[in-house]
């Protein structure tokens, strides 16, 4: 079963809660079918597109999407990017963690 969103209450109470930045997500009342639509096409597009414009509305975006990449969400709109957009990114850092230095992610880690 995919993680959820933080599009609703009942999904945000599945953020762990030393997310503080949950708190003050703009998604928190807004209908949780918006940021998990099912499909690509129809109806389901517009209303990731309609999720998209709650997100850019939220003062915790970033957090969000950070996240997002960092706890491995697939599925799912976060931080206003979609799965497609989410995967994208991801590829994107581990393209740079591969071309890292061996020991630059370790120091930074540290
Ligand atoms: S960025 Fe979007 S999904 Fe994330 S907390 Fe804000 S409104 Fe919710």
């Amino acid at each position: 079963m995919p993680a959820p969103a933080p599009g609703t209450r009942r999904r945000m109470d599945e953020v762990p809660l030393r997310q503080e930045w949950i708190q003050r997500a703009a998604c928190a009342d807004e209908d949780p079918d918006l940021f998990f639509p099912v499909g690509s096409t129809g109806p389901a597009e517009r209303d990731q597109e309609e999720a998209k414009r709650v997100c850019e509305r939220c003062p915790v975006a970033r957090q969000c999407l950070t996240y997002a990449l960092r706890s491995g969400q697939t599925s799912g709109v976060w931080g206003g990017k979609d799965e497609g957009e989410l995967a994208k990114l991801r590829r994107k850092r581990r393209g740079a963690a591969d071309r890292e230095p061996v020991g630059q992610e370790i120091r930074r880690a540290g």
